[in-house]
C-alpha cells in the first residue's frame, strides 16, 4: 500500500502478504480447484491486502474427508499426553511470532496493533495453553446402578469420547482468538477440525495452519476452508460428514445454522449477538465506574459481542457518568490500525460502517440525544467517532438492535425502579454488569440478570478457565472452562453384568 506506516512492516509480514492466501486441507495449502478467489482489505485505508482462495462445496467435501480419515487415524491412536505437548507447542509457536500475528490482526480486522499485541494475542496463546492440560484430564464416572426391571450385579462407568468431525464458522472481530476458541478445546477432546475463517478477516487464521503443522498436528486434523458464509459455510452446517458445527456469529445466521444441521442432527452450539447491560448505582467508585463503562462499549471499536451496550445509570450519578463517558470518548485517539497511539480503529468493512452510519440516523430520527461522537470520521476508512447517546426509550432501534460499532445508549434509574426488568428486557442475553460498592447489592442484581456472564466492577474479564455464552437468543451452550466439553465430546455409559 503507499500509506508510509505500512513501509515499515516486519519482513515476516510482507512475505506473508506477498504469498496468495490457500486452503489448508489435509496438511498442504491449496488454491480453489476453481482458482478462484478474493481480496480482503485493510480497513484503515480500503486498500486490498492479499488475494484469498475462494473455496466452495469442492473444498469443503475435500476438507470433510481429509477430517473423517484423520479422525480414524493417527490422531485416535496418539496419546492424551502427546495431544496435549501438541497443543503447547502451538501456543509456543503463535507466542514466538506475535509481532507479526498481531500486525496481520490489525491490517485484516482494523483493531490497533497495540491491542491486539496486548489482548488478542496473549488471549489466543492462553487459550492454547490452558486446553493443553485437559487431553490428560477428560474423565469418565464410576456410577451405582439399582435398575430395579432388570435386577443383577452391575459395573458401570462412563467414558468422554470425541464427537468427531467438527465444523467451526467464526466471526470477524477476534478473528485468531475465535480460532483459538474453537480449536484448543475441540482438538483437546480428540475431534478433528475443519475452520471456516469470517472472509473479513482470513489472513491470522491461515498463519495459525501452518504453525499447526509446524507444532505436529497431523495432516487432516485442522483444515482451514476461505470462502463465504452462505456458500462455504452453509454447505458446513448442511454436511452428512460434518458430526457438530460451532458457530460464532449473528443470532439471524445463527438460526439458519439450526436448520441446515438438521439434515444429519449434528450436534449445534452457538455463540450469538449481545446487547449487554452496564448497570452503575450511585454508590459504585464512580472513577472506576466511567472507565469501565467506556472500556465496556469502545473497546475494539465496539465490535465485542459482549460490549455494554446500554448503560443504566442512577439518576443521583447520571449527569457525571454521562460527562464522563463522553469525555473518554472524546479522547480516545481514532486512527489508522497500525498507528502506535491509535486507540479505536477502523470498523472492519464498508458495510460495518454503513450498518453503524445506519443506526445513528435512526437514532437521531427517533429523538435520541447525540452527547458526543455520532459521525463518520474522516472519509478513507471506515472509521466512526466514539458516540454516546442519551434521552433513548426502550422501543428505539439504538436500544433493541445490536449495532455493534462504538455506539452506547444511556438511560437513567431512580430506586424503587424495576432496573432488573429494564436491564433484561432484550432478546438477547450474553452478558451484564454492574457497578457497586454495596456487596448485597452486587450479589442480587447478579442473581437477577439473565445474562451468561455477570461482572461486578469489571469489564471484558475473559479467562479460558471461565464458562462462556448466552441466555436467550444468545446462543446454545457455554464455551471455555470444563463446561466447553459438553460441547465437544459424547458420553459413553458402560453397563457390566458381573454376574
Ligand atoms: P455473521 O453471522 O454474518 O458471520 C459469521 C460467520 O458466519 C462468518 O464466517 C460468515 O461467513 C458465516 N456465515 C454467514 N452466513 C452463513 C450461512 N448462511 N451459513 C453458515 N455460515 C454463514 O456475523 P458477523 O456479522 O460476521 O459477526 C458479528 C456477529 O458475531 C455479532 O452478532 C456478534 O455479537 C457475534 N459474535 C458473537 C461472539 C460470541 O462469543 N457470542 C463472539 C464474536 C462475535
Amino acid at each position: 500500500t503507499t500509506d508510509a506506516s505500512h513501509a515499515a512492516l516486519p519482513a515476516g509480514v510482507t512475505d506473508f502478504l506477498n504469498r496468495p492466501v490457500h486452503h489448508f486441507i489435509d496438511g498442504v495449502d491449496v488454491a480453489s480447484l476453481s482458482n478462484d478467489s478474493f481480496a480482503t482489505f485493510n480497513p484503515s485505508d480500503g486498500t486490498p491486502l492479499a488475494e484469498v482462495a475462494l473455496g466452495s462445496t469442492v473444498e469443503v467435501d475435500q476438507a470433510v474427508a481429509a477430517a473423517r480419515r484423520a479422525l480414524d487415524g493417527p490422531w485416535s491412536r496418539m496419546s492424551e499426553s502427546q495431544r496435549s505437548k501438541i497443543l503447547w507447542r502451538v501456543a509456543e509457536l503463535i507466542d514466538s511470532r506475535a509481532d507479526e500475528f498481531a500486525i496481520l490482526e490489525a491490517l485484516d480486522s482494523g483493531k490497533p496493533a497495540t491491542y491486539a499485541r496486548a489482548v488478542d494475542i496473549p488471549l489466543a496463546v492462553d487459550w492454547f495453553q490452558y486446553f493443553a492440560g485437559w487431553p490428560t484430564k477428560l474423565e469418565g464416572t464410576t456410577i451405582p446402578v439399582s435398575a430395579v426391571a432388570t435386577p443383577g450385579n452391575y459395573f458401570a462407568y462412563t467414558v468422554r469420547e470425541p464427537i468427531g468431525v467438527v465444523a467451526a464458522v467464526i466471526a470477524w472481530n477476534f478473528p485468531l482468538m475465535l480460532a483459538a476458541w474453537k480449536l484448543a478445546p475441540a482438538l483437546a477432546a480428540g475431534n478433528t477440525v475443519i475452520l471456516k475463517p469470517a472472509e473479513q478477516t482470513p489472513l491470522t487464521a491461515t498463519l495459525l495452519g501452518e504453525l499447526m503443522r509446524e507444532a505436529g498436528v497431523p495432516e487432516g486434523v485442522v483444515n482451514i476452508v476461505h470462502g463465504y458464509g452462505h456458500d462455504v459455510g452453509a454447505a458446513l452446517a448442511a454436511h452428512p460428514g460434518v458430526d457438530k458445527i460451532s458457530f460464532t456469529g449473528s443470532t439471524e445466521v445463527g438460526k439458519s445454522i439450526i436448520t441446515a444441521a438438521s439434515g444429519n442432527l449434528k450436534k449445534v452450539t452457538l455463540e450469538l449477538g449481545g446487547k449487554s447491560p452496564n448497570v452503575i448505582f450511585a454508590d459504585a467508585d464512580l472513577d472506576a465506574a466511567i472507565a469501565g463503562a467506556a472500556n465496556a462499549i469502545f473497546f475494539n471499536q465496539g465490535e465485542a459481542c459482549e460490549a455494554g451496550s446500554r448503560l443504566f445509570v442512577e439518576r443521583a450519578v447520571y449527569e457525571r457518568v454521562v460527562d464522563g463517558v463522553a469525555a473518554v470518548a472524546g479522547q480516545l485517539t481514532v486512527g489508522d490500525s497500525l498507528a502506535p497511539d491509535s486507540q479505536i480503529g477502523p470498523l472492519v468493512s464498508q458495510r460495518q460502517l454503513e450498518r453503524v452510519l445506519g443506526y445513528l440516523d435512526s437514532g437521531h430520527t427517533e429523538g435520541a440525544t447525540t452527547v458526543t461522537g455520532g459521525r463518520r470520521k474522516g472519509d478513507v476508512g471506515y472509521f466512526v467517532e466514539p458516540t454516546v447517546l442519551t434521552d433513548v426509550t426502550p422501543t428505539m432501534k439504538v436500544v433493541t438492535d445490536e449495532i455493534f460499532g462504538p455506539v452506547v445508549t444511556v438511560t437513567p434509574f431512580d430506586d424503587g425502579d424495576d432496573l432488573l426488568r429494564a436491564a433484561n428486557d432484550t432478546s438477547y442475553g450474553l452478558a451484564a454488569a454492574v457497578w457497586t460498592r454495596d456487596l448485597t447489592k452486587a450479589h442480587n442484581v447478579a442473581a437477577g440478570f439473565k445474562a451468561g456472564t455477570v461482572w461486578i466492577n469489571s469489564y471484558h474479564v475473559l479467562d479460558p478457565a471461565l464458562p462462556f455464552g448466552g441466555y436467550k437468543q444468545s446462543g446454545w451452550g457455554r464455551e471455555h472452562g470444563a463446561a466447553v466439553f459438553d460441547a465437544y465430546t459424547e458420553t459413553k455409559t458402560v453397563i457390566l453384568d458381573r454376574g
